[in-house]
């Protein structure tokens, strides 16, 4: 563990109740100060922690032990899971979010997000499948880290997957209203992805919802919650890049 990571404890955090640890979730902070973000996160007050926190300058702060399950996800799900918090380690990265002033995380913030995801992946097997974002968890009620976070800048340093999708090429796509064996299709694989998601065959609130989870992680260009023609070839490649693409 690099020794820069200054340490201010939480009590926010308890015994993990399932494992292992095998998921990385990204946060951003949503507030104006990170030192405020910090006070936050080590009030007894607030229920809420992460095991790091990432400034804008990339000082690390250190609030939970690894070991311990801090309390960052709430109400979550990925590929069978709920108990997100017991199988996660979270970072909050200190970011006013997509309206605030400056939107754009910082190149030496991201270096240190990289260097300490690199150090976390190296002490528990979180494969690239389970790098993720809160909202690929929560979609419908969290947007963090929203679509300015750069991923494909952590996935050419080997933290988590980027397909690089190709630009919105303008085709409508999918979206509500839409019924039948397309839309069943495209809920099951976002469901083999690990997202929450009944196929149905009714592109309902939940499949907007989830489709515009996934591009905010990863089609980032437009996030409108319709499944076109460069979502929809992101979400394949990522079920190729993980092992999770139905055979022909
Ligand atoms: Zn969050």
């Amino acid at each position: 563990m690099p020794e820069t990571i200054r340490r201010q404890s939480s009590p926010n955090h308890g015994t993990r109740r399932s494992g292992p640890i095998d998921i990385l979730l990204l946060h951003y902070t949503a507030m104006d100060d990170a030192e405020k973000a910090c006070q936050w996160l080590c009030d007894p007050h607030s229920e809420v922690s992460a095991h790091y926190l990432v400034d804008e300058a990339g000082a690390v702060t250190q609030m939970v032990d690894e070991d311990r399950r801090a309390w960052h996800a709430g109400a979550a799900f990925w590929d069978g899971e709920r108990d997100i918090n017991s199988r996660s380690i979270g970072i909050e990265i200190h970011n006013g979010g997509p309206k605030s002033a400056t939107p754009e995380f910082p190149g030496a913030q991201i270096d240190a997000v990289i260097e300490l995801a690199k150090g976390i992946l190296s002490r528990h097997l979180i494969p690239p499948t389970r790098v993720l974002a809160h909202s690929d968890v929560s979609p419908g009620r969290k947007i963090d880290p929203g679509p300015y976070f750069p991923w494909g800048r952590l996935a050419a340093a080997g933290i988590g997957l980027w397909p690089d999708p190709p630009d919105p090429g303008g085709d409508e796509g999918m979206g509500p209203g839409a019924s039948g064996k397309s839309v069943l299709g495209l809920q099951r694989r976002l469901g083999a992805f690990g997202y929450r998601i009944t196929p149905s065959g009714t592109y309902d609130d939940r499949t907007q919802g989830v489709v515009s989870a996934f591009q905010l992680h990863f089609r980032p260009l437009l996030v409108n919650g319709r499944a076109d023609r460069s979502t929809l070839d992101a979400l394949e490649n990522l079920l190729v890049q993980s092992g999770k693409a139905e055979a022909p």
